[in-house]
């Protein structure tokens, strides 16, 4: 599991959080859709090259839980459309919230109304599927929103999603492909939720003020079957701390780490980086970022449905 609750204040807890935190408290956290008890895993800095996640461990069972099925569902979301008129099959983020405060309004459960999505509700509200239906929550990264665009390319244009000063409402038209081949031109609307495959071969460039990350997009010269010029991410981190410089660095190389090892059972698996930020206004292949939230890499397999 990549997420999973604080069982005190019931806040969702992506597993890549653990990397920051100067201590791992391992009796913490519960599942992300019922109260049964999660471990973190994977998340020592020092010996675990992997990502972190949080395990059931061998013994605990997920208990009238969606977070059970969520493999299949992932599996069957490649294929087909898994979202219905009534609903999503599992919490999905549909709002970004760039303040620290909580949702004000509390649901039945007397919890804010974002951090109750995915909680267990009465049976009675389940259809015939025996699942119940979501219809998004407020998350404060991207990273969960990035998850649900890659597992369900096909539900992309029918799944809501805002995020402010961003243009588009629904997860096909919020994220914005920085092509392999394409001739990068000045945007009309530069700051965006842009993504693009990792250009793997290439270590991102560090100093005192930002980091320079590079793309595996720009224009294609036929001829020479090589780049012109590759577009590059400059997070401009100069009021960071050591500790959130070190985890994006670190997530950078834990995907392309995965890459390596996702390539060798699928040619659509590449380390992908999505982050919101703006294209230069003099130079197109250069973009920036500067929140931390609001950049994230992930490893997986990227399918685009056939244009109608
Ligand atoms: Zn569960």
């Amino acid at each position: 599991m990549d997420t999973a609750r604080n069982k005190h204040t019931y806040e969702l807890v992506e597993a890549e959080e653990l990397w920051s935190m100067a201590t791992v408290d391992s009796e913490a956290y519960i599942c992300h859709g019922c109260p049964t008890q999660v471990f973190p895993a994977s998340f020592d800095k020092g010996r675990n090259k992997k990502r972190p996640y949080f395990t059931l461990g061998p013994v605990n069972k997920h208990v009238d839980c969606d977070i059970d099925g969520q493999e299949k569902i992932v599996k069957r979301g490649k294929k087909e459309r898994v979202g219905t008129a009534e609903g999503f099959p599992l919490p999905f983020p549909n709002k970004l919230t760039l303040t620290d405060e909580r949702p004000a309004q509390a649901d039945g459960n007397g919890l804010p109304a974002g951090l109750a999505e995915g909680l267990p509700r009465s049976r009675g509200e389940k259809n015939g599927e025996g699942r119940r239906r979501h219809h998004g929550h407020t998350v404060k990264t991207i990273r969960s929103m990035c998850r649900t665009f890659i597992n369900f390319p096909k539900d992309r244009e029918f799944l809501p999603l805002e995020i402010p000063g961003v243009p588009g409402n629904t997860y096909a038209r919020v994220f914005s492909y920085l092509s392999g081949s394409k001739k990068q031109e000045l945007l009309e609307a530069p700051t965006r939720l842009f993504y693009a495959a990792i250009r793997w071969t290439v270590d991102p460039v560090i100093s005192e003020t930002h980091c320079e990350l590079t793309l595996h997009a720009g224009e294609w010269d036929q001829e020479k079957g090589a780049h012109k010029l590759l577009c590059r991410l400059r997070v401009n981190w100069s009021d960071w701390s050591r500790s959130r410089r070190d985890t994006l660095i670190r997530e950078f190389e834990a995907t392309r780490e995965e890459a390596r090892e996702d390539a060798k059972k699928s040619k659509l698996a590449k380390g992908w980086i999505f982050f919101v930020g703006s294209q230069d206004a003099l130079d197109p292949s250069l973009f920036h970022a500067d929140n931390r939230r609001l950049i994230c890499c992930l490893s997986g397999e990227m399918i685009w449905p056939a244009r109608k």
